[in-house]
């Protein structure tokens, strides 16, 4: 950067979240500028000639033409070290805690916090040699950043050489040097425990890998019937209260990923603060230890300004790209995209930009679309690259459940995995309230020998059979609307039986249940599996001559649907037994004296 002497702009005109200022010559697009006498943080969004426009992260109230406006000269950029799990930030990066105890609450404006803690030590192991030779993507050493995540401290990208130097084992702040390596044309670059990083820039990797590997959310209806494959892209669209944010913390809380990154954008007034309440509190299932060691919480209070929204998604998935990096599989929530996407649309409209859709900018897809590409499984750089991924999961609120709208459709066309909430469903609780016959995966090719494999060579089998009589059900169903149930053959009823223990027993699925919350796929196979050899028994038992209705009253029936009651370490046992017993049923038990 060429040093412009501090230059500094003035504000001529305020529009809400944008501001436009002359005199800023020598700034580049996207570069922060702090905005009025109380230094506002804002982005130049627009630039022609020297009048910068600029979208301010911070309450614009009482800002006046004339006050001076001070470039940076560098773009909106994170923090990358340790101490970001654990962490409550709002949309660029501030410790929602630290402003909290700064200022009283969440509500600042320019007050200059950055984003990791700078006094806090970390202790340091180093696990490389002086004189060996690095690249981007190198791990220097290790810090424990919480009792479940260790740290890599790696090359940032773009730089290469040879070690000249590496700080011994230790307690260190992320301000000390903790490498120093010479570069191909003899620059010594000192390296520091963090480094910064511009938030709407993806951070390279070597490769993308196919999506072969499941990510297990512990949730049937997503698990068995519609995967997201780790490094997958998926969205929840829902109306008003049908299990978006619900859902988004059922795949924060349980998904078999290492880091957590949650984007909030509070939809009621104080849902944001539940999410910051209840996160704290959660245990992980996988280590009992607190969730919140390996998660981070970004929080759009809905007090924040739009502005701040839109930055939120981006300061999110660079953290997510951090930790994958360090070769973890990370999962990205963000509840809602469609918060996020008002928030382009206002900003759009401040600029008096030609509207799309709906007043939606006409870049609305693209910048869905970059988002979305930001996930994948890949190889990472460095010279032993490790297999990473980061999946990333969209809630969508699209006005009165319609999934018609601008923000969903573009959504659609963009990812790969479609959990669609029913209004229906939700009404008549059916939870989680996602349509099993709408929702789909694109994944399930590249999934299938996963499941062969892992879970069961039979499990590909059920779950299409399963997936078979729930489309017949929903033909049937049709029927009967018409005409009623009698007029139905028995074979067809006994297929709405079983459809109905599929729906009820298996798919219902209750998020606030202890044993419900969570069913690992062990017991998903083997609760489709004894539903579905109930449907073989009814069909042979029917033939036999037992009634129908007798058939779905059986104490069986009362077994099934608590299955999914049973503890995850009684389940092989339990189970086994009821398939057992299904199994030995035989017409006499239904009254039928003759066998012939
Ligand atoms: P949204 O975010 O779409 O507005 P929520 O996720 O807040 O909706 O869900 C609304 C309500 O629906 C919840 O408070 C809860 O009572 C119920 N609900 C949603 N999903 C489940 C579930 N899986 N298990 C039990 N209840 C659920
Ligand atoms: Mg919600």
């Amino acid at each position: 950067m060429t040093s412009v002497a501090e230059q500094l702009g003035i504000i001529e005109r305020i529009s809400g979240p944008v501001v436009q200022a002359s005199d800023m010559k020598g700034t580049k697009l996207y570069d922060v500028a702090r905005v009025g006498e109380e230094k506002l943080v804002g982005e130049i969004i627009r630039l022609i000639d020297d009048v910068a426009t600029i979208q301010v992260y911070e309450s614009t109230e009482g800002l006046k033409p004339g006050e001076p406006v001070y470039p940076t000269h560098s773009p909106l950029s994170v923090e990358l070290g340790p101490g970001i799990l654990r962490q409550i930030f709002d949309g660029i990066q501030r410790p929602l805690p630290v402003i909290r105890q700064t200022t009283g609450d969440f509500i600042t404006r320019g007050i200059e916090i950055s984003g990791l803690d700078h006094k806090k030590l970390w202790d340091f192991n180093p696990t490389i040699k002086v004189g060996e030779k690095v690249m981007g993507g190198d791990i220097l050493g290790e810090i424990p950043e919480t009792p479940t995540v260790d740290f890599k401290l790696l090359v940032p990208p773009n730089i290469q050489g040879t070690l000249e130097f590496i700080a011994p084992r230790g307690d260190y702040t992320v301000d000390e040097t903790a490498a120093t390596i010479k570069t191909v044309n003899d620059q010594k670059v000192d390296l520091l425990f963090y480094h910064k990083w511009p938030v709407r820039q993806p951070r390279p990797f070597s490769s993308r890998l196919p999506p072969t590997i499941p990510l297990i959310t512990g949730q049937r209806i997503f698990d068995t019937f519609a995967p997201i494959a780790k490094g997958g892209t998926g969205a929840i669209p829902g109306g008003f209260g049908t299990g978006k944010t619900v859902s988004q913390h059922q795949l924060a809380k349980w998904s078999d990923a290492k880091i957590v990154v949650y984007v909030g954008c509070g939809e009621r007034g104080n849902e944001m603060t539940d999410v910051l309440r209840e996160f704290p509190r959660l245990v992980d299932p996988y280590t009992g230890g607190p969730l919140m060691d390996r998660t981070v919480l970004i929080a759009n209070t809905s007090n924040m300004p739009v502005a701040a929204r839109e930055a939120s998604v981006y300061t999110g998935i660079t953290l997510a790209e951090f930790y994958r990096d360090m070769g973890y599989d990370v999962a990205m929530m963000a509840d809602s995209t469609s918060r996020w996407a008002e928030a382009l649309r206002e900003i759009s409209g401040r600029l008096e930009e030609m509207p799309g859709e709906e007043s939606y900018p006409a870049y609305l897809s693209s910048k869905i679309a970059q988002y979305y590409e930001r996930a994948g499984r890949v190889l990472t750089i460095g010279r032993n690259p490790r297999e990473a991924s980061i999946t990333v999961v969209g809630a969508v609120s699209p006005p009165g459940g319609d999934f018609s709208e601008p923000v969903t459709q573009n959504t659609l066309r963009i990812v790969k995995v479609f959990w669609g909430l029913s209004k229906d469903l939700a009404a008549r609780r059916h939870f989680p309230a996602i349509d099993y016959l709408l929702s789909y995966t694109l994944y399930w090719s590249s999934l299938e020998d996963y499941y062969s494999n892992t879970v069961n060579t039979e499990f590909p089998q059920l779950r299409a059979e399963a997936l078979a009589l729930l489309q017949k059900d929903k033909e049937l169903q049709d029927i009967v609307a018409l005409v009623g149930p009698d007029a139905l053959p028995s074979s067809e009823k006994i297929i709405l039986e079983i459809a109905r223990m599929l729906k009820e027993d298996f798919l219902q699925q209750n998020a606030f249940h202890d044993v419900d919350s969570f069913c690992n796929m062990k017991k998903q196979y083997l609760m489709l599996k004894t539903i579905l050899r109930y449907y073989d028994k009814a069909r042979n038992l029917y033939q036999k001559g037992a009634d129908v209705k007798e058939i779905f009253e059986h104490s069986s029936t009362i077994s099934i649907a608590r299955m999914k009651y049973i503890e995850q370490s009684e389940i092989e046992t339990k189970i086994t037994e009821l398939i057992t017993e299904i199994d030995g049923l035989t017409p006499r038990d239904f009254g039928v004296e003759e066998e012939y």
